[in-house]
């Protein structure tokens, strides 16, 4: 019996927490809309997924994770409209972005990353599997609408009786052909708007186009079986997201939809909730822009436990850049280290215990990355004594390693020489680099080429402009006897 316990908002309590087979957790995400690239809000609540599948795979368990992309939508629909275009010429570029965006904060792949389009069929039969039930009903407006009444379990993850439904937030004209006005639409008939960007599909109940929660359940159950163990998304999806997702699939099958639910919180910006609407966007590519590493983002959405607010703030971004600047060297201590001291393989095993132990806490964060820097505070003391032992220099490189694999805030460098008309390595070589990281590194090698020149012709005053500029674009510049060094941390 695992002693791994996880908040789980159905039952508004941490419980002990094992896969239903005993071996392998099954995990759906709500995946992002991709008609915008998500701005880092989005992206705290798939870094808490990755945290969670990261630490349950620690426990020595396998997982199976799914997340969706959103790629059929109303706003999909209307900038598709907007720009005489097709959906899927809206959705492809912002799928891209996503993948990279997520690729760059260290984000581990899922299983599957199905997309809403091209589950029409699944969605379809689950549709008829209601109406055949019972549960749904085809209106006048020629859409399907799931009926609340007629599932006795409306209401329980998000707790409806207990508090005041929003009544009126979202009354469309056609809500008068709804049998309650609480009753969502399953398959919504075709329009013209549907027609003209192609998201419209033939079904026996109409011509139409799924709904939103419609697709989660369909997609889950198809890759994950009728009960999944754990179902995750912000907190702002309880309700009615995935309060829909419960009903429609549990009035479908009978069974559990999702044996627990976990739900990230937001991250804010300087105290206002980060959206779209509100126009304070800072994207992953902002971050990157600034020369925000990966390592640093994660240590510091993670020194925040999931279900806790947290702002994003650039004096915590900066601390964040430091801790993980202690990292680095520290892996580049016990990797250069001949041998350690008997402490050394006591600060590892008390270190592995504390990390184990707050991940197995309903994923604390903080508590595991303050098990990581009490280990680097103890190992540095240790690795000052130059010690000679073979094994604890091996136990201590293997702890950090098992940290190392759940919490990934070890900073990586780029580095370049650049000298008049050479670079070294070429750019080319250098691997894992997105376009625009590559369209980047070109900028700053050929102005760091120029100030190379305004530096033969000793004119430091450009010299110093133009090294201030590459700089400002989050670049480390040293003038080493080889050349200039750019040196980029991600
Ligand atoms: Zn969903």
């Amino acid at each position: 019996m695992s002693d791994f316990r996880l908040y789980n908002t159905l039952s508004r309590t941490v419980e002990p927490f094992t896969p239903g087979d005993g071996e392998t957790v099954r995990i759906y995400s709500c995946g992002p809309t991709v008609y915008d690239p998500a701005h880092v809000g989005n992206f705290r609540t798939f870094l808490f997924n990755d945290l969670l599948r990261r630490a349950l795979l620690l426990e020595g368990w396998q997982v199976v994770q799914v997340q969706n992309l959103t790629d059929v939508d109303d706003k999909i629909i209307k900038r598709a409209h907007d720009t005489g275009r097709s959906i899927y010429e809206v959705t492809e570029p912002v799928t891209e972005v996503f993948h990279a965006d997520r690729r760059y904060l260290r984000i581990q792949d899922a299983e599957q990353y199905p997309k809403a389009t091209t589950h029409i069929p699944e969605m379809i039969a689950l549709v008829e599997r209601l109406l055949e039930k019972g549960v749904a009903y085809k209106a006048e407006d020629g859409s399907v609408y799931f009926a609340i009444d007629r599932f006795p379990g409306y209401g329980k993850l998000s707790r409806l009786d207990t508090r005041e439904v929003k009544q009126g937030a979202r009354v469309a004209q056609d809500d008068y052909t709804k049998e309650n006005a609480q009753d969502f639409a399953l398959w919504k008939a075709a329009k013209p708007e549907d027609e003209a960007t192609g998201a419209v599909w033939d079904a026996p109940f109409g011509r139409g186009r799924p709904g939103w929660h419609l697709e989660c359940s369909a997609m889950a159950m198809k890759y994950l079986g009728e009960t999944l163990d754990i179902h995750c998304g912000g907190i702002d999806l309880v309700f009615p997201h995935h309060e829909d997702e419960i009903a429609q699939s549990e009035a479908a099958t009978g069974k559990i939809f999702s044996r627990f639910w976990c739900h990230g919180e937001f991250l804010q910006i300087d105290g206002t909730k980060m959206s779209k609407r509100l126009g304070n966007i800072t994207t992953v590519k902002d971050l990157r822009e600034r020369g925000v590493s990966a390592a640093a983002i994660r240590h510091f959405i993670y020194s925040t436990h999931y279900r806790k607010q947290m702002n994003l703030s650039g004096v915590g971004l900066e601390a964040s850049l430091e801790a993980v600047r202690r990292v680095g060297e520290l892996a580049h201590r016990l990797e250069a280290a001949r041998g350690g001291t008997p402490e050394l393989a006591e600060a590892a095993r008390d270190g592995e215990a504390a990390f184990r132990a707050a991940l197995r806490d309903d994923l604390n964060g903080p508590e595991a990355v303050a098990a990581l820097f009490m280990f680097l505070q103890r190992a540095n003391a240790e690795l000052d004594q130059k010690g000679r032992d073979a094994a604890s220099l091996l136990e201590a490189r293997r702890v950090f390693g098992l940290m190392d694999s759940v919490l990934d805030i070890q900073p990586r460098a780029l580095r370049v020489v650049v000298g008049p008309d050479r670079v070294d390595p070429a750019l080319e070589t250098l691997s894992g680099m997105a376009l625009a990281e590559v369209a980047q590194m070109e900028w700053a090698v050929a102005r760091l080429q120029d100030r190379l020149a305004a530096r033969a012709a000793r004119d430091f005053a450009t010299s110093d402009v133009i090294r201030a500029e590459v700089e400002a674009r989050g670049f480390v510049v040293k003038d080493t006897g080889a050349g200039t060094q750019l040196e980029r941390w991600r």
